[in-house]
């Protein structure tokens, strides 16, 4: 895989101030395909300072000219759709058509968004006497997670510049590859130097730096909760803007009336995909007791059809953390149905796709986020316990109601504490606001109320 040595920053490859670097390693194979530098403080501030230089030029640029910038990148993501694919599958382990409807597609969907939402948007508006303008908060700080690795980073990228903001991304040290393609495509699709700076580095070193940079405006970050938390402190006490995309524990609620079959068979295809590693995924699927057993049937079946399809998690580390995560489920009395803590393969991060029935609401595998493949079935006796169940953890990141009639289970999903609910098996909409109630986070990314966060507000009386 090609790596870059050095830093994108000011519109060039820089050197990396010292000598460190991280290896990246394929999840399939435990084959290292790639180094990249560590970067340290050091890089961070130059990093910041290409981005406060470019700040003022990008900031007046008409909204319509930086549309233009943002479709040119989205046109480049198009041309290089099939590199990017095999990039994330070399360095994530996602299978290659996952890694081409998704992990490719959808990024170059956000960015054609915000192309078109750049040119569209009322950045100037009339209240009573006062001209309202929404000016850019500044120099951006985006940290961003392995899970979507070119996902993540546009939902960020492009609402900060389609607002006028430039940006200093630390990516991910499990898949900075990608982020490095992102940085060629940036400078493909010839947009100023230094509204777009890439760092990569370790979390504790070249990330905390970013977030605790003094020049730095916004920091967006999405991440773990313990990491989302400290960062939301040192923010908080700079008296800077954040935004946090944190973990999640969604419910698939299925009521009695729905289409059983159809509501199992998505929301294990729900669980399994990307190896279980995505926040919104609905890994606890809450059941009538009158179908409960059928339930299980039908997972069972569904993820052992998954079987062989699953790619592995990202790393050794991962592994070993879901496979806790299994253990203790067992040892708090689930009853394991497919799946188990066993390595399938004898190479790589691999984990069978798990399912666990008799999950009560209180385990360890029905409050805490797995981030793997494993699916937990809990059982519910009527509707009021189905919405304690459903609202009983910290999180509130997603979820998904299945009935016979839409009305039933929109009525059901108004009384969920979470950031967004797909109605019987609901189309991903890449410009509905996506982000979390309670401890799953604080802001919005994505469509319009994606861009607002980078945006502030100056009104002037007449
Ligand atoms: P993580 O919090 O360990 O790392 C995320 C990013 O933060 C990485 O770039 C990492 O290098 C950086 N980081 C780590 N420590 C840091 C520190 N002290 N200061 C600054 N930056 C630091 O999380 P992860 O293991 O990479 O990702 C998995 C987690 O991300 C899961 O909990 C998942 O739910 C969450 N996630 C949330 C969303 C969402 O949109 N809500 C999306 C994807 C992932």
């Amino acid at each position: 895989m090609k790596a870059h040595h050095g830093m994108y920053i000011g519109g060039e490859w820089r050197p990396a101030a010292g000598v460190d670097t991280i290896e990246v390693v394929n999840p399939v194979d435990e084959q290292v395909i790639g180094r990249v530098p560590a970067g340290t403080a050091a890089d961070v501030g130059h990093a910041v300072r290409a981005a406060r230089a470019a700040l003022p030029g990008w900031a007046a640029t008409p909204p319509t000219e930086r549309a233009a910038k943002l479709a040119a990148l989205r046109d480049v993501l198009v041309a290089r759709k099939d590199e990017i694919a095999e990039t994330v599958t070399a360095e994530l382990g996602s299978p290659l058509p996952f890694s081409q409807a998704v992990h490719a597609g959808v990024p170059i969907l956000v960015a054609g968004s915000y192309a078109e939402l750049a040119a569209t948007y009322a950045f100037e508006e009339k209240v009573g006497n006062s001209t309202v303008y929404h000016e850019p908060v500044g120099v951006v700080g985006a940290i961003t997670p392995w899970n979507y690795p070119l996902h993540q980073i546009v939902a960020k990228v492009a609402p900060a510049l389609a607002a006028g903001c430039t940006v200093v991304l630390k990516p991910a040290e499990d898949t900075p590859l990608t982020a490095q393609l992102f940085a060629e495509a940036v400078a493909e699709a010839d947009l100023p130097a230094g509204v777009f700076n890439l760092v990569t580095g370790l979390g504790p070193v070249a990330g905390q730096a970013l977030a605790e940079h003094p020049d730095v405006d916004l920091v967006s970050f999405t991440g773990s909760t313990a990491v989302g938390r400290r960062i939301g402190a040192t923010a908080g006490a700079a008296v800077k803007r954040v935004a946090l995309e944190l973990g999640g524990k969604s419910a698939n609620v299925i009521l009695p009336s729905a289409d059983l079959a159809k509501a199992v068979n998505v929301g294990v295809a729900n669980v399994m995909s990307n190896s279980g590693q995505t926040c919104s995924a609905w890994t606890r699927m809450l059941v009538h007791t009158s179908q409960y057993e059928e339930a299980v049937g039908l997972a069972a079946a569904a993820a052992t059809k998954y079987g062989d399809r699953i790619g592995p998690v990202v790393s050794a580390k991962q592994r070993s953390r879901v496979r806790s995560y299994i253990e203790k489920g067992i040892a708090e009395g689930a009853r394991l149905v497919v799946g188990g803590p066993e390595s399938p393969r004898e190479q790589g991060y691999f984990i069978s796709p798990t399912v666990f029935a008799d999950v009560t609401p209180d385990m360890t595998i029905a409050q805490e986020e797995i981030f793997g493949p494993v699916l937990s079935i809990i059982r519910y006796e009527d509707e009021e316990e189905a919405v304690r169940i459903a609202n009983g953890t910290v999180y509130g990141l997603a979820g998904a109601v299945w009935a016979a009639e839409e009305a039933e289970a929109v009525a059901f999903a108004r009384r969920l504490d979470t950031g967004q609910v797909d109605i019987n098996g609901g189309r991903f909409n890449p410009l509905a606001p996506f982000g979390g109630y309670k401890q799953s986070g604080v802001g919005r990314e994505l469509g319009s109320h994606g861009l607002t966060e980078y945006l502030q507000t100056k009104s002037l009386q007449f």
